[in-house]
């Protein structure tokens, strides 16, 4: 670049003189300031006539003075026609600033040395800026860098160098490249050119990154691109952050819950085998044990002659040790069954007063022996009275329920015996029952008896634990109440009982009400008695491999009128079927076999046919955290398993009613 050589005119004075974010200073040959725009006055604070004829050395700190930087900068102007300097320059005011400065050698026509051009910037601002730019990034905790455009470091700061061990004179000899231990992926190339095309911000990606010792560690990196003011690419910024450690628990979470998974597969098959195991055993048992009995009963008839007494006295410990051994493992037939999902309950329209008689009269002669006088009691007669008496007569006021009839008087007897066995002589034990709301029945067996310690009380349905029954030498598996409690969820129902120590307890089963006599409630606040048998004419797809829960679901719908059900035992099938037949509503268990129930309903909540269709859902899992995401998922309803039957059928009726409306 060559010194001006043109002196200059009016025109460009005028202009240089109105700017004003830079100082434009003429100089004489000597030094001496010859012209003072209004950027210099800006700057540095001197009317032009203050300072026009002194020498521009007092622009300079007194440092500079005696170090002869003044001359030694004009003197280079000279020698190469222009010389660059940034420094400390000092103000009328003795006040400093940081200046920019460009000093051009003049040349006149015959080449002589004219004078010399000095533009002056005041860059403190941006001085600061790049001092606490570089301090941010030298202590920042995050390696940072900045990379030339050509992928040459250009600096690093200390957490790059630590992360990486390359000092930071020994990046500015590396390019970009020689931290990967790979050859670079494309896709790095193609976000690069995005950025520089301006298409993104800013990229991040995770990938392997090499140390100085050849090791290699895991890091997200951030790139992005500094431009300036006319946008022109300048250079990368790029941070670096270690993930090892959490790569490390990536890892390892996903090898724990492998494992959690394997265990708990081998958890299920090991179940599934002991309850086979059981299954068996029990049946084998079963046959040896008639032969003991049989032949012990034999022994006890005088048929084949008279037994001495005291081994009339053995055969008798024989009979009752078999019986027990019996119901032992009757029990735990039983028990094995449910929880393999193999006892099926078929539920019915049942009158319950015919059932209370029954166990009354199964548990006479145990009642009997025991000293304890049994009752019945029903409350929903009186009930009847003060609301004015039902229509049709008191035994409206008694609805049926939907239960296993069979089933049901098995579970009676049950508590019932507890009641009279863990009872005190002259006791007492009542059978209640009575209409709880519009959808249930409310059945209690209320003892006089020892009553279960607090401490004790959640170990009660645990199967063969007995709280200590057999000290006291009354006999018992300990599997009767685990089974009971089984027995009537598998129906639909709910078991629960309060007691007090020495005061006797009452347990209870709830049951649901028969839809048809749903009706008789009118003056309850009934929700939507009566329902359930208009509604004809719908379609309801269940999506269950329970078998079990299969068979209660059939019972069910069957007893309501006009409602056809579809059953799937998959997610597969269900998606099928649900195309094929349209229903209105499908139930569908979130834990299937082979797809889960969001899958099912992900695939078809959004086909137009579906539009109406109500999901209900149907989980064993149902923390509030569940129960969001299946309303979030849109399922309109979630339902808790074991089924209760009475929320079942009113969440059926529901969604059936929506879909009416729907549909009008
Ligand atoms: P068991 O065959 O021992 O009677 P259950 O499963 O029926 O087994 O009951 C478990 C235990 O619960 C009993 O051993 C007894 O300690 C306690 N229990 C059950 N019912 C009653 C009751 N009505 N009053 C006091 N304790 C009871």
């Amino acid at each position: 670049m060559g010194a001006l050589k043109t002196q200059p005119s009016e025109a460009f004075e005028a202009l240089v003189d109105s700017i004003e974010d830079c100082a434009i200073v003429m100089l004489g040959p000597d030094g001496l300031i010859q012209s003072w725009n209004s950027g210099a006055q800006r700057i540095a604070g001197y009317e032009s006539g203050e300072i026009l004829g002194r020498h521009f050395a007092c622009l300079y700190t007194e440092d500079d003075i005696a170090g002869g930087i003044p001359g030694r900068e004009l003197t280079e102007a000279r020698r190469n026609g222009r010389v660059k300097a940034t420094g400390q320059r000092v103000r009328k005011d003795r006040s400093t600033f940081l200046a920019d400065v460009v000093i051009t050698a003049l040349y006149d026509h015959s080449g002589a040395l004219s004078g010399f051009g000095q533009v002056v910037s005041d860059v403190t601002g941006r001085a600061e800026a790049e001092h606490r730019f570089r301090n941010a990034m030298e202590f920042s905790p995050i390696g940072l860098g900045l990379i030339a455009l050509d992928g040459k470091w250009l600096t690093a700061n200390q957490a790059l160098s630590a992360m990486l061990g390359h000092s930071e004179e020994e990046f500015r000899a590396m390019t970009i490249q020689d931290i990967m231990p790979d050859a670079t992926p494309p896709q790095l190339y193609q976000q690069i050119s995005d950025l520089l095309q301006d298409k993104i911000k800013s990229f991040q990606l995770e990938r392997e990154l090499l140390r100085k010792d050849g090791s290699t560690f895991w890091a997200i990196l951030s790139v992005s691109l500094v431009r300036n003011e006319r946008n022109a690419p300048q250079y990368f910024i790029g941070q670096a952050q270690d993930i090892t450690e959490r790569k490390v628990m990536e890892t390892e979470l996903s090898l724990a819950s492998e494992r959690m998974l394997e265990a708990k597969q081998a958890a299920e098959t090991a179940n599934n085998a002991k309850t086979e195991f059981l299954t068996t055993m029990s049946h084998e048992l079963r046959t040896p044990m008639n032969g003991i009995l049989g032949f012990a009963q034999l022994l006890e008839t005088p048929v084949f002659g008279t037994l001495a007494p005291k081994q009339g006295e053995f055969v008798q410990a024989i009979l009752r040790s078999g019986r027990h051994l019996l119901d032992l493992i009757n029990d735990i037939l039983e028990l094995s069954k449910i929880e393999s999902g193999k006892l099926s309950v078929s539920v019915e329209r049942v009158e319950l007063p015919p059932v209370m008689k029954s166990v009354i009269s199964s548990l006479a002669n145990m009642a009997e022996a025991n000293h304890i006088a049994l009752s019945e009691n029903t409350f929903a007669a009186d009930r009847g009275a003060e609301d004015g008496g039902a229509e049709d007569g008191a035994d409206d006021a008694l609805p049926a329920v939907l239960t296993d009839r069979v089933r049901l008087i098995q579970c009676l007897i049950n508590l019932g015996s507890n009641a009279i066995k863990y009872n005190r002589p002259g006791g007492r034990v009542d059978f209640g029952y009575e209409r709880l709301d519009a959808t249930r029945v409310r059945i209690r067996v209320t003892d006089t008896g020892i009553g279960i310690p607090e401490d004790r009380q959640h170990e009660l349905f645990q199967p063969f634990n007995r709280l200590g029954a057999a000290q006291m030498a009354i006999e018992g598996t300990g599997v009767g109440l685990a089974l009971t409690r089984r027995l009537v969820e598998a129906m639909g129902g709910r078991l629960g009982f309060t007691s007090v120590r020495d005061q006797g307890s009452c347990f209870w089963i709830d049951l649901p009400v028969h839809a048809r006599d749903q009706q008789g409630a009118a003056n309850d606040d009934v929700r939507q008695a009566g329902r359930a048998s208009k509604l004809g004419g719908f379609t309801l797809l269940y999506a269950e491999d329970n078998p079990s829960n299969m068979d209660l679901m059939r019972s069910i719908v069957e007893t309501l009128e006009g409602v056809r059900l579809i059953e799937a035992i998959d997610g597969a099938s269900a998606i099928a079927l649900a195309k094929q037949h349209r229903p209105d509503v499908l139930i569908l268990d979130l834990n299937l076999p082979d797809i889960s129930g969001y899958d099912v309903l992900q695939a078809l909540r959004n086909r137009p046919e579906f539009a109406d269709t109500q999901f209900i859902a149907l989980s064993a899992s149902v923390m509030p955290s569940d129960l969001r995401r299946g309303r979030q998922a849109g399922f309109s309803r979630y339902l808790m398993k074991p089924i209760d039957i009475s929320l079942l059928m009113a969440a059926i009726e529901d969604a059936l009613a929506a879909k009416r409306a729907g549909s009008k």
